[in-house]
């Protein structure tokens, strides 16, 4: 059961945002057996039954082994998950998608797509059963740092003091505020418009993407015949394509993926998300470790941004359970330790959505036909497509 709060509570972590990074750091720390504090300002809305969810997320077979070995994934409602068995992308000018499958690397499914609101009730069970102290609809307001310890300050006069802070509150992140670390930012000037489709023909667990200059459309399985899409076009087109009605967005998105599922029938809200690319320049502060959108965020166009943030707290958890219990774990030395661990796999990824933006949006005949022949080579290539997919399911 969580427990209440004191006014003057003491902890070993505080973990500062309770999105899906941020909850896996709350349980991946309690499991180390250290006692944590996780913060929020809003109040979670947890409804474990509702309709098909639009927050989707691709979690790669790294993510969801480390959620069973968290006791998460057995929490979750696995009729609602989808196996992805392979992908197609398009170019623009390509007729045959380049496929990727999971016999090209000899493995049973390349990830899953997984409802927010699944993956977030699971947590919060853990998050519960690990005893965490729990205090949501928290108004922060300051920190300071003493010798030994960081200390949080909220509105309402609670202090509570610890050896370390996880900042896992988002891409505006007051914690990153407070430790003045500055943001590289890059503007996409991309809206992506996310929206559910029941879908004539069968997916057959295929997750499909096409490319266009500084356009991507994805549509990814869901259970039975059901898609969840995220386009991600200019903002000025995001604009005017959100002013249509959701008949006519189908019917849109069914010639932009070439109707190969048929026709779509519309299921739900349709959301908008504007997309930036954020890296904080450095991972850690006095006592402070950044994780998730807080230290980095990405262009969904490869489904990482999720898996990336639970990579951060899997490399904190593994540096943790290294230590002894006297150990004091907000010292720089060992926060050193986890900021230079996070910088290769956070920069590929930046590297990776920046550059597929930039190949597919290209001018130059040359590139665009390269990308057409490129994908039609590409398909005969059975090491290049292991190494490919090898990437993408890390
Ligand atoms: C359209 C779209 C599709 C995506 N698809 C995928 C995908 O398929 N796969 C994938 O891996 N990733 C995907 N992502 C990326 C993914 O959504 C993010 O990387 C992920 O949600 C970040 O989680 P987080 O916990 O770091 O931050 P958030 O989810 O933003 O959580 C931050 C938490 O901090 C709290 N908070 C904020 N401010 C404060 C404060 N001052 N005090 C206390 N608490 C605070 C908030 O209430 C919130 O609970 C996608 C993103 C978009 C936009």
């Amino acid at each position: 059961m969580t427990q209440p709060i004191n006014q003057t509570q003491n902890a070993d972590i505080i973990v500062v945002g309770a999105g899906l990074v941020g909850l896996a750091a709350a349980v991946a720390m309690a499991r180390q057996n250290r006692t944590v504090v996780l913060v929020d300002a809003k109040k979670p809305e947890i409804k474990k039954h509702q309709s098909w969810d639009e927050r989707v997320y691709a979690l790669t077979p790294g993510t969801v082994s480390w959620l069973q070995a968290l006791g998460v994934w057995e929490e979750m409602d696995l009729t609602r998950v989808s196996d992805i068995h392979a992908m197609h992308l398009w170019g623009e000018a390509s007729a045959d998608p380049l496929v990727l499958g999971n016999h090209d690397a000899n493995l049973p499914k390349l990830g899953v797509i997984v409802e927010s609101q699944n993956l977030m009730y699971a947590l919060w069970q853990q998050i519960d059963a690990l005893g965490v102290i729990v205090v949501t609809d928290a108004k922060c307001k300051y920190i300071e740092n003493t010798q030994q310890h960081i200390w949080l300050g909220l509105e309402d006069g609670t202090e509570i003091s610890a050896k370390l802070i996880i900042a896992a509150d988002g891409v505006n992140s007051w914690v990153r505020q407070q430790a003045d670390i500055a943001l590289k930012q890059r503007d996409f000037h991309q809206t992506a418009i996310v929206a559910n489709f029941l879908a004539e023909k069968s997916h057959q667990h295929v997750a499909r993407q096409w490319f266009a200059p500084h356009e991507t459309l994805a549509l990814l399985p869901l259970p039975e015949k059901y898609v969840s899409m995220v386009w991600s076009v200019s903002t000025e087109s995001a604009n005017e394509l959100l002013t249509l009605s959701s008949d006519e967005l189908a019917q849109k998105v069914g010639a932009q993926s070439r109707h190969v599922l048929g026709v779509l029938r519309p299921v739900g809200k349709i959301l908008s998300f504007r997309l930036n690319q954020q890296t904080a320049v450095q991972l850690i502060a006095e006592r402070v470790a950044l994780v998730g959108d807080v230290a980095h965020q990405v262009h969904p166009m490869a489904g990482q941004g999720v898996n990336l943030g639970f990579r951060d707290v899997m490399q904190l958890e593994s540096l943790v359970s290294a230590t002894h219990a006297l150990q004091d774990i907000g010292e720089t030395t060992f926060l050193r330790k986890y900021e230079r661990s996070r910088q290769a796999d956070i920069a590929t990824m930046n590297a990776l959505t920046t550059g597929l933006d930039e190949l597919f949006a290209s001018d130059i005949n040359l590139v665009k036909k390269w990308t057409h022949w490129g994908m039609r080579q590409l398909n005969q290539q059975a090491t290049i497509k292991k190494l490919l997919i090898q990437q993408a399911v890390a």
